[in-house]
C-alpha cells in the first residue's frame, strides 16, 4: 500500500468513526458465481452482531470534504482537518485487497457531500457497482444515502447494497436547526420513504418473477446523535418510533455526542460522552421492539427522562406495582415478558415448561431468569405467602443495593467512547 492510500486510510477511517449505524443483520446474499465471500444471515457489524461475535468491516469516508457546515460534525467545512478523498478504484482495491487477507468481512461506506448530492452518491454507487459486477464481491457492503440524491441514484444503490442508512443526525427538526440550518428532516423521509416504498415493490414483483434482483435485503436504518442539543429522552424516543413505524426501519442508532469543537450551542470539549443515557436508550428501544412496550407506556410527560439508576423495564414494573405480582404458571406470555429478570428466551422456556407441571423457583433459575429480581414481582409453586405487597421505592433500594452494573460503578468516569 503506498503512503498516500495509507495516510488517506488513516484520515477517511478516523473521520468514519463517529458514525455508528453499521450494525447490521438480516442479509443472506450468497456466494454465486464462484465470487468472494458471501453475507451470512447473521449480519456484519464493526464490533459485535446482535448474538454478541465481534466482526469486522472496513469502514471509511470516500471524502471527508464536505459543502456543509454541519456544527456537530468533524467534516464540516469551517474544521480545520486534514482534507483526502478516495477514487474509486481505491476504495475498490482497498475492499478486495483486505477482504482476501481477512481482515474485513464488507465495507460501511459513507461520506461527506463533494459538490452536491447525486455527484457524490453516483460514486458510491459506482464503488458498490464495481465490487458486485466487476469483482464478484459478495459481501457485506452497507451504504450511506446521500440527503437529495436522485430516485435513479437511490435504485441503483439498491441493488448492490445490503444495507442503506440515512442519518436523522439531531432527534428534533428543531434541534436539527440549531446545529445544521441547512438541512431537514425532510432530506432524510423522502429517501428513507423511496426505498421502503421500493423494498416492498421488489418484494411483491419477486413473488410473480423469481429473477427479480434484491433490493437493499438487509433493510434501512438510520442514527441520531444523543446529547448535543436540548432533546428529553421522551422526545428522542418518539421520534425513533415514529421512523420505526413509518419507515420500516431494521435499526435506529443512538450515538453519544462527543463533543469536538468550541461552540457555545454545544457541551464544551473534555464533556464526557453521555455513555449511560446511550445504553439506556438502547434498552427502551428493545423494548419496544421485542417487548411489546409501547413508548408511551415508558416516556410520557410525566416522565420524560429515563431513570438512571435502572434499566427502563424495571423502571416501568415499579411505576406499575398493582399489575404485580404475576402467577409464573399461569400468566400469559406478554405479561412475563414485562418482568424485570426475564427475557424474551426466558419467558419462552417458562411458557413450554409449565405445561408439565407448577414451576418453582429453583426451576427458574435453572431457566436463566434473573431471580433475585424477578422474585418482588412474580409467585411461583414455591412462593411464601405475603401478606403486604412491598412498595415500588423499597424494592428499588433492595434492588439496588445488590446490584453490580457496571454503569453504577462508574456513572461519571467513562473513557471516551473511541
Ligand atoms: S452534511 Fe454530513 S458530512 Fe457534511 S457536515 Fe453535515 S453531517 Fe458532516
Amino acid at each position: 500500500m503506498s503512503e498516500r492510500i495509507r495516510e488517506k486510510l488513516q484520515i477517511l477511517a478516523d473521520a468514519a468513526k463517529y458514525d455508528v449505524s453499521c450494525s447490521s443483520s438480516g442479509s443472506n446474499r450468497k456466494n454465486t458465481n464462484k465470487g468472494l465471500g458471501d453475507a451470512s444471515s447473521s449480519g456484519i457489524c464493526h464490533t459485535y452482531t446482535e448474538d454478541g461475535r465481534c466482526v469486522s468491516l472496513l469502514k471509511i469516508l470516500l471524502t471527508n470534504h464536505c459543502i456543509f457546515d454541519c456544527a456537530f460534525c468533524v467534516s464540516r467545512k469551517s474544521n480545520d482537518v486534514k482534507r483526502a478523498a478516495f477514487t474509486v478504484d481505491e476504495v475498490v482495491e482497498l475492499t478486495m485487497s483486505f477482504y482476501r487477507r481477512n481482515y474485513i468481512e464488507g465495507l460501511f461506506l459513507s461520506s461527506g457531500i463533494f459538490k452536491n448530492a447525486d455527484y457524490t452518491m453516483e460514486r458510491l454507487v459506482r464503488i458498490a457497482k464495481k465490487l458486485r459486477l466487476e469483482n464478484n464481491f459478495n459481501g457485506y457492503i452497507h451504504l450511506k444515502t446521500i440527503p437529495g440524491a436522485s430516485q435513479e441514484l437511490l435504485t441503483e444503490a439498491g441493488l448492490y447494497a445490503d444495507r442503506m442508512s440515512i442519518n436523522l443526525e439531531m432527534p428534533t427538526e428543531s434541534g436539527l436547526k440549531l446545529l445544521a440550518p441547512d438541512k431537514s428532516h425532510d432530506d432524510v423521509k423522502k429517501p428513507l420513504g423511496f426505498i421502503k416504498d421500493s423494498i416492498i415493490a421488489l418484494k411483491d414483483e419477486k413473488k410473480l418473477i423469481r429473477s427479480t434482483p434484491k433490493f437493499v435485503p438487509a433493510g434501512q436504518s438510520t442514527q441520531m446523535v444523543i446529547g448535543a442539543t436540548p432533546e428529553t429522552d421522551m422526545e428522542i424516543m418518539y421520534s425513533a418510533n415514529e421512523y420505526y413505524k413509518n419507515y420500516d426501519l431494521k435499526r435506529v442508532y443512538y450515538s453519544g455526542y462527543i463533543p469536538i469543537s468550541y461552540d457555545t450551542r454545544m457541551p464544551v470539549i473534555g464533556s464526557q460522552p453521555p455513555l449511560l443515557r446511550e445504553n439506556r436508550l438502547y434498552q427502551t428501544d428493545w423494548l419496544m421492539r421485542f417487548y411489546g412496550f409501547d413508548v408511551q407506556e415508558i416516556l410520557n410527560e410525566k416522565n420524560p427522562h429515563l431513570d438512571v439508576d435502572i434499566d427502563p423495564k424495571l423502571s416501568w414494573a415499579l411505576r406499575n406495582m398493582e399489575s404485580f405480582p404475576i402467577d409464573i404458571n399461569t400468566a400469559d406470555y406478554q405479561m412475563i415478558l414485562r418482568v424485570p429478570g426475564i427475557g424474551v428466551g426466558s419467558a419462552k422456556k417458562i411458557v413450554m415448561a409449565r405445561k408439565f407441571g407448577r414451576l418453582r423457583s429453583d426451576q427458574l433459575r435453572q431457566m436463566g431468569i434473573a431471580y433475585n429480581r424477578a422474585r418482588y414481582f412474580i409467585r411461583c409453586a414455591d412462593s411464601i405467602f405475603q401478606l403486604n405487597e412491598p412498595d415500588g421505592f423499597v424494592v428499588k433500594q433492595r434492588i439496588l443495593a445488590e446490584s453490580n452494573s457496571k454503569y453504577l460503578k462508574i456513572p461519571q468516569n467513562q473513557l471516551t467512547l473511541f
